[in-house]
């Protein structure tokens, strides 16, 4: 058995739209190479942080992943027993293991599907898309269509209230008629 440590810079696209490593962020990886009769048995560990977007307030955010990665690499030609599916497959390419398909699936799935700046983010507000985290008392007066009718009312009240001061007004005329 072999043991391997190595700094790696990131692939591109080693993540999901919300969140991914960086491409080029240093990858640590701790690696156990084992000899089989297939090929190589690959086991160990991937380290890095991830940086994305939090699923409901769109914060920036950083996360640290620690990801395992096990991954039987084949000679060529020689496929493990009942192991059909090619696709799964990995082969040795001379004595050089490609490592990015087997750090996608290692890391990939060990991201959070849906990223949180904190598990209790209480998102935007669907009024005005204000961080509702950055002001807890934060609301809007939401006017009720029927009251906003009664706002009507009231201006058609104050219009009676002028029609009503012509009469008065006459009647002052009036009385300095007399
Ligand atoms: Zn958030
Ligand atoms: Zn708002």
């Amino acid at each position: 058995m072999v043991t391997v440590s190595r700094d790696l810079p990131a692939p591109a696209d080693l993540g999901t739209d919300l969140l991914a490593l960086p491409e080029g962020s240093p990858l640590q990886l701790d690696l156990q190479l084992e000899s089989v009769m297939e090929g190589v048995y690959v086991t160990g560990t991937v380290r890095g942080r991830a940086a994305g977007q939090c699923g409901r307030c769109l914060t920036e955010i950083e996360l640290d992943v620690d990801a395992d990665l096990q991954e039987l690499y084949a000679y060529p030609g020689k496929r493990p027993e009942g192991e059909q599916d090619e696709d799964d497959l990995r082969e040795l390419e001379g004595d050089l293991l490609d490592l990015e398909p087997a750090l996608r699936d290692a890391v990939v799935p060990a991201l959070p599907f849906q990223p949180v700046c904190r598990d209790d983010c209480p998102g935007l507000c669907s009024e005005c898309g204000a961080r509702l985290a950055d002001d807890p008392d934060h609301h809007h007066d939401v006017v009720d269509p029927r009251w906003s009718a009664l706002q009507g009312l009231a201006l058609d009240e104050g219009g009676a209230t002028e029609d009503r001061r012509e009469p008065a007004g006459s009647r002052t005329d009036a009385q300095e008629e007399n």
